[in-house]
């Protein structure tokens, strides 16, 4: 700790709370909801950097910002959604603030608050957070018995942009789409947007009608899904006057029946799966046009997340002749574009960089154990939530292949049940810690690459908490193993360890 540091805490408040949720995303909005509902009695506020609630939905705005999961799995599970399946930004922030208000929760959030650092005290079995306010400045500190870290995994503010040659050459507009500005004039204007997931496919139809013409350069093609963006059983359901609560549940399960099946058989009949996801693909773009070289991607189906298309609308944009996909690579920037590596120049007034994230690990946070600086990389991760030698903490990180909030869901039951348990158990102190058997288990990357490979995760992979081989010490990326698995935990296990 600075000496300034320890001048200003002295001469500021601490206040106490039982829990600390770090973000005000839909994970720590979820947090206190459970924490309101399954704890009752247990302080607890939610610490937020920016200034309103909804995290990835506040900080994306740029054009067409939607989701591409459904909203009946992407919602809570206490909250029913009425909507159509695949929801904007505004959509999703308006759900979450019925959730805030109808639970009261707006007390227990403080926003524009960053926390910089936290200290733990074994001594004290307690962490010391300082925060930063971001408007003023001002460091505010607080205590808490237990971390509930909710801050996503990507840094909100500023998206990733690799560095090309001659990027300072170009006359126009560089703009990542984390960065969106209200005022980037693209109207009649040639748009050229670098990369093809879920961002760009997001953006171009939002786009692709006022612009003179949008293109899309991809090193390697990503799969789409297109489809209706409707609920059939949902839509039949509400004709016979059920109840939503009813709807939202049944609707939830047949979709996740549905997935379970389709990531079981992109695995175990990955050839089937493609020619499935490509045929899709085709029934929007005709027979005549290039699918082979511009939309069959060179890994396995669900290696990457794939992104749902309501109404095929990237493909309209193409057929309409206002959109064109380039599959080729960027040798470097020019003044008017961008010349390819196959000797071709994209010219361009705007560029978008639609190139990713940048990990953000454990909220970019200056952690200590007992004085000690805490380097994530040296932990091993107890099923993608808690970590060895760091107590009073769990980390929400979501499912690639199903929606974030299923887990985030159901490991806020596992912290209210954990909290609980403590509590009957008079401790103040849970750590998760190697057993015997464990001890001689290969230590791995966090994410197994064979399996799920997104750039931001290989980019930032030697940040992150290591794995094990065996099912608790690893993410195991499946709900449909989790939701049953998490509640059946035995809290007093052998690799739990309480003070
Ligand atoms: C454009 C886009 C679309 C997506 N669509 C889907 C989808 O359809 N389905 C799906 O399952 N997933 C989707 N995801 C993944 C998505 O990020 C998660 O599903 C989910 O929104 C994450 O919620 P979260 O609350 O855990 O984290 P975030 O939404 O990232 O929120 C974290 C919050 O923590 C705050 N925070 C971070 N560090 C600190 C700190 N040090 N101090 C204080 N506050 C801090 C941040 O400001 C932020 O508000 C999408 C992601 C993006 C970028």
């Amino acid at each position: 700790m600075t000496e300034t540091a320890t001048l200003a805490r002295t001469e500021t408040k601490t206040e106490h709370f039982d829990v600390l949720i770090v973000g005000a995303g839909i994970s720590g909005v979820g947090g206190a909801y459970h924490l309101g509902t399954q704890c009752p009695g247990t302080s607890y506020v939610v610490l937020e950097a920016l200034d309103g609630f909804g995290g990835t939905w506040l900080s994306h705005t740029y054009p067409g910002i939607r989701s591409d999961s459904d909203l009946y799995t992407f919602g809570y599970r206490f909250k029913p959604w009425v909507g159509p399946p695949i929801a904007t930004a505004a959509e999703i922030l308006s759900y979450m603030g019925e959730v805030i208000e109808e639970n009261d929760l707006a007390k227990n959030i403080r926003y524009k608050h960053k926390i910089v650092s936290a200290s733990w005290s074994s001594k004290d079995n307690l962490w010391t957070i300082e925060a930063h306010r971001t408007d003023t400045g001002e460091a505010s500190w607080f205590t808490a018995g237990f971390l509930w870290m909710c801050q996503g995994y990507y840094r909100q503010l500023k998206g990733y942009t690799p560095e090309w040659e001659g990027m300072d050459s170009f006359k126009g507009t560089i703009i990542h789409p984390q960065e969106w500005r209200d005022d980037l004039d693209y109207k009649g204007k040639n748009v050229l947007v670098i990369g093809s997931g879920a961002t760009a496919a997001t953006v171009v139809p939002a786009i692709a009608a006022d612009c003179n013409h949008v293109t899309v350069l991809q090193r390697s093609p990503t799969y789409f899904i297109p489809g209706r963006n409707e609920n059939d059983l949902a839509n039949i359901l509400r004709e016979l006057e059920i109840a939503e609560p009813i709807i939202h549940d049944i609707v939830r399960k047949k979709i996740l029946f549905d997935q379970e099946a389709f990531t079981r058989r992109a695995i175990s009949e990955p050839e089937v799966v493609k020619a499935e996801l490509l045929a899709g693909v085709r029934a929007y773009l005709g027979p005549d046009y290039d699918v082979d070289t511009h939309f069959t991607p060179r890994y396995r189906p669900w290696r990457q997340r794939i992104a749902f298309v309501p109404d095929g609308d990237i493909f309209k944009g193409i057929t309409a002749g206002k959109a064109t996909m380039v599959t080729d690579e960027i040798d470097r920037f020019v003044e008017k574009g961008v010349l390819l590596k196959s000797g071709k120049t994209l010219e361009a007034d705007i560029i978008l960089t639609a190139t990713g994230f940048n990990l953000n690990v454990l909220g970019d946070i200056d952690f200590t154990i007992d004085d000690k600086p805490l380097n994530f990389a040296d932990t091993v991760t107890y099923r993608g939530m808690m970590f060895t030698g760091v107590p009073n903490m769990l980390w929400i990180f979501g499912y690639f292949r199903a929606s974030w909030t299923l887990r985030s869901d159901l490991l806020a039951d596992f912290v209210c049940r954990l909290l609980n348990h403590m509590k009957a158990k008079g401790v103040k102190r849970v750590e998760v810690a190697l057993r015997e058997e464990d001890h001689n288990m290969p230590l791995l990357p966090w994410l197994d690459t064979d399996n799920f490979n997104p750039g931001y995760m290989l980019r930032g992979m030697h940040l992150l908490p290591k794995r094990g081989d065996k099912p608790e010490w690893a993410h195991s990326q499946d709900y449909w193993r989790e939701k049953d698995e998490v509640p059946a935990i035995d809290l007093d296990g052998p690799e739990f360890v309480y003070h």
